[in-house]
């Protein structure tokens, strides 16, 4: 069981106000909150021993690159990853992706396919539409149906041997819908196809196992695990990181430097150009213990608790109409109400203290899929509470009669 009261005092952010009422906050598959023992770790940071690192002889610079190589430590046993170095740090799951699409421009032929879900993010089509135009590779979508599942069926008959590549949401962050990865996985596999999950909406909630899951290359956020923005992880099978050539040069991530040739720094380094987000890394390790004390399965049961407990006072709204009904679903709530703007609704939440996301949420073939221009969503997370929901509702309803 969790204690919602102890556990939101490590959230100061949490005891703020917003136009003179408490902070509602519900836009947590856009960004969590950081609690305080993470806000220590980042300030330790800069007072004691802010460095660069891998390349100072002096204490701090070692200090620095000890903390951040703990950190991939820790992901590594986090994701359940063969090596530490098949943990690369990025500035997050937009930049992890294209890391790996670029990889592909190399390996890719003209009339290859490779296939994205109906239910992607933009930061999982517009990297591959890019790869495509640059390749002259295809692209293939994994359609959805109404209560925002994936046609396991279309998928696959929509794999050949063409398809080389399948790219896939765990987790959706428009709709909450948890997919089928185990099955797109073995499937992809079956005729030789790599597989790359987009993690960042599922692993605030679902430990990803990368071995039992055989999964090619997994990324994930870190400011959607109560970590810092700009700072992210690829996890990618050894065979990969070392079949795909660098994405940027710079320092770092080369082994020598001379005007007729270079090469290239072993893994993680290879993929690791420039001065990385220190602090960061070292923050997200400590956000994932964080997580990790509470345990990402209580914290899964207890936001399944207030999901089900909002849904059910949502729908009794008159008008109101709920996106995505997936069996499997993490805490989000898309929904709207019939004749009323989504960004009208938000306004309106936003003056009563509640924080919601309306529109696309950066997956706009869903939202043309339901042929809406945008939904309000609310999205919970473990250090929400049903009094929170009950506010919710309320602000809903009230919006509702100003609104309608
Ligand atoms: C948030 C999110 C992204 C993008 O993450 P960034 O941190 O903005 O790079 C991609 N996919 C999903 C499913 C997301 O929820």
């Amino acid at each position: 069981m969790i204690d919602v009261l102890k556990i939101r005092k490590d959230f100061p952010i949490l005891q703020r106000e917003v136009n003179g009422k408490p902070l509602v906050y519900l836009d947590n598959a856009a960004t969590s909150q950081t609690p305080q023992q993470v806000i220590d770790v980042i300030v330790d940071y800069y007072s004691r021993y802010n460095a660069n690192i891998h390349r100072g002889v002096h204490t701090l610079s070692q200090e620095a690159t000890d903390a951040y190589e703990q950190s991939r430590q820790k992901i590594q046993h986090h994701f359940n990853a063969g090596h530490p170095y098949e943990i690369i740090f990025t500035s997050g799951t937009t930049h992890a992706i294209n890391l790996v699409a670029n990889g592909f421009a190399s390996i890719l032929k003209k009339g290859d396919e490779i296939m994205v879900s109906a239910l992607e993010h933009h930061s999982n089509i517009v990297p591959w539409q890019m790869l495509c135009e640059r390749t002259g590779a295809i692209l293939k979508v994994i359609p959805m149906d109404l209560n925002g599942e994936l046609i396991m069926s279309e998928y696959h008959k929509l794999l050949s041997n063409k398809t080389k590549l399948v790219f896939c949401n765990h987790v959706s962050n428009a709709l909450g819908t948890v997919n089928p990865i185990v099955e797109i996985i073995n499937a992809a596999h079956e005729i030789g196809a790599a597989v790359l999950i987009d993690g960042a909406q599922a692993a605030p909630h679902i430990k990803a196992d990368v071995q039992a899951l055989d999964v090619d290359f997994y990324v994930v956020s870190g400011h959607k695990l109560c970590g810092p923005t700009g700072v992210g992880v690829l996890y990618g099978k050894e065979e990969w990181l070392r079949k795909l050539p660098p994405y940027q040069g710079g320092g770092e991530m080369i082994a020598e430097v001379s005007f007729e040739k270079t090469t290239y720094a072993d893994l993680p380094h290879k993929f690791e150009a420039g001065t990385p987000n220190i602090c960061g890394g070292i923050a997200l390790g400590a956000a994932l213990d964080y997580m990790n004390n509470i345990g990402l399965e209580t914290i899964a049961a207890y936001e399944h608790e207030l999901l089900e407990y909002a849904t059910e006072q949502l729908l009794a709204i008159e008008d109101l109409k709920i996106y995505g009904q997936a069996k499997e679903k993490t805490a989000v709530i898309s929904f709207n109400i019939e004749g009323i703007h989504p960004y009208d609704i938000g306004a309106i939440l936003d003056k009563l203290g509640v924080a919601v996301r309306t529109g696309h949420h950066c997956a706009q073939p869903i939202m043309d899929f339901y042929k809406i221009p945008g939904t309000v969503r609310a999205s919970f997370s473990f250090y929400n509470t049903k009094e929170e929901v009950d506010i919710l509702v309320a602000s809903v309803k009230r919006a509702k009669n100003m609104l309608q």
